[in-house]
């Protein structure tokens, strides 16, 4: 393979001919108030798309200031007036569909049918978050004791920012945007530096819809804008999606400051097949599981368990139709899967695989060397380890590309077993018909989401999307009703009135008040 440089671990060998993005504050696009800027490169051809800037605490006190101007005025709009901006927001997601998708496969390589999927998931979450005046309600109790009434009521929790990963340039910002803003907040969205084309795309959107200035800010960067936001007092609340050590350093960081946190961390999935397991369905889902998106999900498949006979029923075809999957640009409608995000990816998973062949897997499918590919992209093509065993750094590490693992098991205990000794829980799936076997898994696994011969058993927007353990620090999970949980806070008002209410005798008390 050849090893390329590494635009992104160099700030500054950037290409000085290509645009310069700029963050989104207080409604105007401002340059950063820095010097230091990094190439936002397409995976497929190493081509230099724009530079990002690494702003850093200036920007984000500004970002920080402006939405907490915002407040307000916004918090003190109809809850109507405010998803009216929501459904606004949703129908331009539909209208530009095609324009978000080539951004999101320009800049993060996945081919363009999962990037259409992954428009139509943030439009889903745009529709969830249009329920919110129904959601948001409160609850009231009457007759606590005589006369008096007690109601919960929600509000915005203040100024809230999400720190967002490069795997899904729109549909993680919009796990937390619209919920956020609809329940009368208002928003600092740092994206990931690799990625950071899609949320500036966004936010145009924003700008045509005319949501009020200052209502969302976009701050690009890197580590100083996250330290930036965990720190800054005028934040009230974080949440974060991305490796695991970064999210455990985020929620301990930004809890110690008295802020809301959720943090999403990285995965280790695993997939269990049982001996009754439909063959071909099972494969086509283990396969679009393991290599969709090039194996960069946090909810991708990246460990196989068959348990007893259906090894020999499932690794032979698998191997087949593995071999058939074509790396390509995204572009493309012939390739199957997309790059990696960058060269430090491709080279860290060909570091992955080396050591898996080094310890002792069997390489069944090859992908270090995929042919027909563009020339200075981050290609690996599909691959497969076999015979893993759960000391392997292959069954122990987040590869985060297209990397099967695959291990033998005799039963499904162990199968269980394998699952839970991960530190991870974010996904799983079994395959069966057997629904005895399918309640015993979903009872026994420690893993947020349980997929039954599903492959990325990803929760509707309507629904909690988190996994546990290492896969998530926090209480409250992502979109479902726990969107509005983490997005309000909850007051309680006991109340009761001396009058009736019914006699001339009850104004004139209210007016000798005044
Ligand atoms: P990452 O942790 O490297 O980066 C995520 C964000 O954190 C980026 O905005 C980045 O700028 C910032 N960041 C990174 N390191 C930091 C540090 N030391 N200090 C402060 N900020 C830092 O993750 P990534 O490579 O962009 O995304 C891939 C990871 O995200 C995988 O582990 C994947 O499993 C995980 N992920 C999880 C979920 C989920 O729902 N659990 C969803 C998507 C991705």
């Amino acid at each position: 393979m050849t090893v390329q440089t590494n635009t992104l671990a160099h700030p500054d060998s950037t290409n000085a001919t290509a645009r310069t993005l700029e963050n989104y504050i207080d409604g105007r696009w401002v340059p950063a108030r820095t010097s230091a800027h990094q190439d936002v490169t397409n995976p497929a051809n190493g081509e230099v798309l724009a530079r990002v800037p690494l702003s850093g605490a200036a920007d984000v006190e500004a970002a920080a200031a402006a939405a907490k101007a915002a407040l307000p005025d916004w918090r003190g709009r109809s809850i109507g007036e405010r998803t009216e901006f929501i459904f606004a927001l949703r129908e331009q997601f539909r209208r530009r569909i095609d324009d978000l998708a080539a951004s999101i496969t320009q800049e993060g390589g996945k081919v363009l049918s999962d990037a259409r999927a992954e428009v139509t998931r943030s439009i889903e979450v745009l529709e969830v978050a249009c329920a919110t005046p129904m959601t948001m309600q409160g609850r009231v109790l009457e007759g606590v004791a005589r006369g008096i009434n007690t109601e919960t009521i929600r509000q915005p929790v203040g100024v809230c920012a999400a720190i967002t990963p490069f795997n899904f340039p729109a549909m993680v910002p919009m796990w937390f945007l619209p919920f956020a803003i609809v329940c009368g907040n208002t928003f600092v969205l740092k994206p990931s530096e690799q990625v950071p084309l899609t949320s500036e795309l966004i936010c145009h959107i924003l700008e045509e819809i005319g949501l009020p200035r200052g209502v969302v800010n976009l701050v690009h960067g890197a580590h100083d804008v996250v330290n930036a936001i965990l720190d800054n007092p005028g934040i009230n609340a974080v949440s974060f999606v991305g490796s695991v050590n970064t999210a455990k350093y985020i929620y301990r960081r930004a809890a110690e400051k008295g802020k809301r946190v959720q943090a999403l961390g990285g995965a280790k999935n695993y997939m269990v097949v049982m001996p009754d397991a439909v063959v071909d369905k099972t494969v086509s889902n283990i396969l679009g599981s393991a290599f969709g998106n090039a194996g960069q999900r946090c909810m991708a498949g990246s460990v196989l368990v068959t348990v007893g006979a259906a090894q020999s029923a499932i690794m032979p075809r698998l191997k087949e139709e593995a071999q058939k999957l074509v790396a390509g640009d995204g572009r493309d409608p012939k390739s199957s899967l997309g790059p990696v995000i960058s060269p430090a990816a491709c080279d860290r998973i060909h570091e992955a695989i080396e050591t898996g062949i080094r310890e002792g897997a069997e390489l069944l499918v090859d992908g270090r060397r995929p042919g027909g590919v563009p020339a200075g992209g981050n290609f690996v093509g599909p691959t497969i380890l076999n015979n893993v065993k759960p000391d392997m750094r292959a069954a122990r590490e987040e590869v985060f590309g297209p990397v099967l693992s695959v291990m033998h098991v005799t039963s499904l205990d162990e199968a269980i077993a394998l699952v839970n000794n991960d530190p991870r829980g974010n996904g799983t799936s079994i395959f069966t018909e057997n629904g005895a076997a399918v309640r015993e898994y979903s009872r026994r696994v420690e893993v947020g989401m349980v997929g039954v011969n599903i492959g990325v058993a990803a929760s509707p927007a309507y629904f909690p999307f988190s996994g546990w353990k290492d896969s998530f620090f926090g209480d409250l999970h992502v979109h479902g009703y726990d969107a509005v949980e983490f997005f309000t806070r909850k007051k309680t008002v006991t109340s009761r009135y001396f009058s009736s209410g019914t006699s001339g005798k009850f104004f004139t008390e209210q007016g000798d008040k005044h």
